[in-house]
């Protein structure tokens, strides 16, 4: 059995589903902040093939740029949805429901924001697990 996750946008014009993450993880670098809004992102590691999108993929937009990870989001609402990396998608956690991993890992947290302060017990990395 693999586990699905059902995920939505603010707006609710994109739907999606997610089967069998593998794990979560914070990132706090200054581009997850710009992106959020807030102190950091908080994602779902997953198989590319492994999101599928189930409503509103002409919604869809990327926001691309040279030497970092592609940012999806809703064309409508502006919710941020995943970033597209080498060979995993990381989707935002927010936007999706009953999720049960707890986090595995804080990322990036060298640049953290002044006022951030990182809970829990979850192993905090400068910027990535060596
Ligand atoms: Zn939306
Ligand atoms: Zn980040």
């Amino acid at each position: 059995m693999s586990e699905v996750l059902h995920g939505s946008c603010l707006c609710g014009r994109i739907a999606y589903d997610v089967y069998d993450p593998e794990s979560m993880i914070g990132c706090h670098c200054t581009r997850c902040q710009r992106w959020t809004g807030g102190s950091s992102s908080t994602t779902l590691v997953v198989e590319p093939k492994n999101l599928k999108v189930t409503k509103g993929q002409d919604l869809v937009r990327t926001f691309n740029e040279a030497g970092f990870a592609g940012r999806s989001f809703c064309g409508h609402c502006g919710s941020g949805l995943y970033v597209i990396g080498q060979d995993k998608l990381y989707v935002c956690a927010g936007t999706l429901k009953d999720v049960t991993k707890t986090m595995g890992c804080h990322i990036q947290v060298a640049f953290k924001a002044p006022w951030d302060e990182i809970g829990g017990t979850a192993p905090q990395f400068g910027e990535w697990p060596s």
